[in-house]
């Protein structure tokens, strides 16, 4: 028998260090031998804290669970051997409806193995698609076959893989570096943080790999600060790997060498835009810089470097290991594989989940989220954060891929979804998250720096009544000046959430304007 006990940051705000504590103090007290296993999150964060208790018959999942029924599953399912129905959500052999429809390869392993132990991650398959691609691969090879999976950037851009990672390899020069951008900063999402807090061997598999492929030697993961558990885990994951000969000189006899070290990022959004967060490693301002050159022809102190997110490096072990065509069997002809998000808002199951992409908005939101809270009626999902745009009930039947989303008006993003019911005022959504870029904004750009200001007080004045309908045409092209005049992504995106809730909810803009509140 084993017990398994959730303490990714979700479980542990919802008391699963408290529930882990009685498990322990109950099993010394009763002089049994039972191996408590902590876990990241399994993507039900509205379930926490979840425990599961795996017996001979199976994996029995208890969610929500207090201190009492803590006790009550001690005394009932672990002594006496009596699963306490009315408590269990799911079990191995019926799994719950959240989990059922999902495909998990970036999640393959948060929530089923304890990610400070390196022998849990080599026990699921671990550091094997890095012993196959330094013992039977060329780095050419390597790129070859993330081509042939199709895999694109995870970050947003959604950039092809392989090309970014062939770049950086033609690119001249013996110093050469790879960069993970974990400064996950967009309000509403967690998959970065829970990636790394559930399974942080997946993304350095993952990066090592990539090093070899491109050349470098060195590495960075660049995370913000806000993330403590995700930085301690991460730490200990490194020096797991040191240990074991995973990183450091001459990896596994290969004669490849490879060293990680982690930077926490402050906190600036901007610095999600990879010309900024290069600045940022190097101990500048995090601002942008002109593109061309590239970072993988003059990166970090003007070296080659490739830049690829945790999400998209956490994929490359798995492509390794079962080739590119497996990966490229899952999504659509131009979006392969799966796409982790974040299921945040007025959703009744909030949490992680990774779905092929080509799934549609609606069996995401109806089928894995569980619908809409209180079951009140779904109005948008806001996709791509301050840089996405909010997707109205008409199109839920589109399907989740990079061009399709594209076509909305919002985009994919990093994966966070924020799903609103009919009581959210868009105006205030776009309100929301243009005050988050207007503050975010690193002022380079006069369009950005000063554009989206006047366009927040014309937000501003609107909801509180002042507007007029000739404030909506100066919005809009205000909307188009700053994309078109703005150096970064950050300000070219920003008015998204503006222009799509102006394209489908104009009559919410409408009333505030003509009801005068
Ligand atoms: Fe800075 Fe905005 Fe210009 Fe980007 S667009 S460089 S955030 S001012």
């Amino acid at each position: 028998m084993k017990i398994r006990i959730g303490l990714g940051s979700c479980g542990i705000a919802a008391g699963g260090r408290k529930i882990k504590n009685i498990f322990e103090k109950l099993l010394k007290e009763s002089n049994k031998q039972i191996e408590i296993i902590t876990t990241g999150c399994i993507g039900m964060c509205y379930l926490e804290p979840i425990v599961d208790i795996i017996d001979d018959n199976g994996t029995y999942t208890y969610a929500n669970v207090s201190p009492s029924m803590a006790e009550e599953i001690f005394n009932e399912h672990i002594l006496k051997g009596l699963p306490i129905e009315k408590y269990i959500v799911s079990t191995d052999k019926k799994p719950h409806p959240q989990l059922e429809k999902q495909v998990r390869i970036v999640l393959r392993n948060c929530g089923i193995i304890n990610p400070e132990s390196i022998e849990d991650y080599i026990e699921a398959g671990g550091y094997s698609a890095l012993k196959k691609a330094l013992s039977q691969m060329t780095p050419e090879e390597v790129i070859e076959e993330v081509k042939i999976s199709g895999l694109r950037g995870r970050g947003g851009a959604g950039f092809p893989t392989w090309f970014k990672w062939n770049a950086a390899r033609a690119s001249k020069g013996n110093e050469k570096y790879i960069v993970c951008n974990a400064d996950e900063g967009d309000p509403g999402a967690f998959m970065d943080r829970s990636v790394i807090e559930g399974d942080p061997h997946s993304l350095i598999e993952g990066m090592i790999i990539a090093a070899y492929a491109i050349g470098a030697h060195t590495g960075f993961v660049y995370v913000r600060a806000e993330y403590p558990l995700a930085i301690e885990r991460l730490n200990i994951a490194i020096e797991q790997a040191k240990e074991k000969n995973l990183l450091g000189e001459n990896i596994l006899n290969s004669g490849f060498d490879f060293e990680l070290k982690i930077k926490m990022g402050a906190g600036a959004f901007v610095c999600g835009e990879e010309t900024a967060l290069i600045a940022s490693l190097e101990g500048e301002r995090g601002m942008p810089r002109l593109k061309p050159p590239f970072p993988a022809q003059s990166g970090f102190f003007g070296k080659p470097t490739n830049i690829n997110n945790v999400e998209t490096y956490a994929n490359v072990p798995w492509i390794i290991k079962n080739g590119g065509q497996e990966f490229a069997k899952y999504g659509t002809e131009k979006s392969k594989g799966t796409k982790v998000f974040a299921l945040a808002g007025k959703i009744k199951r909030g949490g992680l989940i990774e779905v092929p992409m080509g799934m549609t908005l609606r069996e995401v939101i109806y089928e894995i989220g569980g619908g809409i809270k209180e079951d009140k009626e779904f109005k948008a999902v806001q996709m791509g954060g301050p840089s996405g745009g909010c997707i109205p009930k008409e199109l839920l039947d589109t399907p989740v891929d990079y061009e399709s989303i594209n076509s909305t008006g919002a985009i994919m993003g990093s994966g966070g979804m924020i799903v609103m019911d009919e009581t959210t005022c868009m105006v205030d959504i776009a309100r929301f998250f243009l005050d988050f870029t207007c503050k975010e904004s690193c002022g380079k750009c006069i369009y950005c720096r000063i554009g989206t200001k006047r366009m927040l007080e014309i937000l501003n004045n609107i909801s509180e009544g002042k507007g007029t309908v000739e404030d909506l045409e100066i919005l809009e092209e205000l909307c188009y000046s700053v994309k078109d005049g703005s150096l970064c992504g950050l300000g070219q995106t920003a008015p998204n959430p503006v222009l799509t809730t102006l394209k489908y909810f104009k009559d919410e803009y409408l009333s505030h304007i003509n009801d005068k509140k």
